[in-house]
């Protein structure tokens, strides 16, 4: 399994240390959209799903 990594957004969009749930459920909206290097932890996966983002 090949995984592709957009390191162009990943330079330009570093998560911070400490970042909330709320930071983390954005970085990894983007993130699924701009780049599929790991999937969308499941926990995130599913709050995405509830609110209607995945
Ligand atoms: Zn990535």
């Amino acid at each position: 399994m090949v995984l592709r990594i957009n390191s162009g957004w990943h330079d330009r969009n570093r998560i911070r240390e400490g970042a909330t749930f709320e930071e983390r459920l954005d970085w990894h909206l983007a993130h699924a959209r701009s780049c599929n290097c790991r999937p969308v932890p499941a926990k995130i996966a599913g709050e995405l799903r509830k609110r209607g983002l995945l």
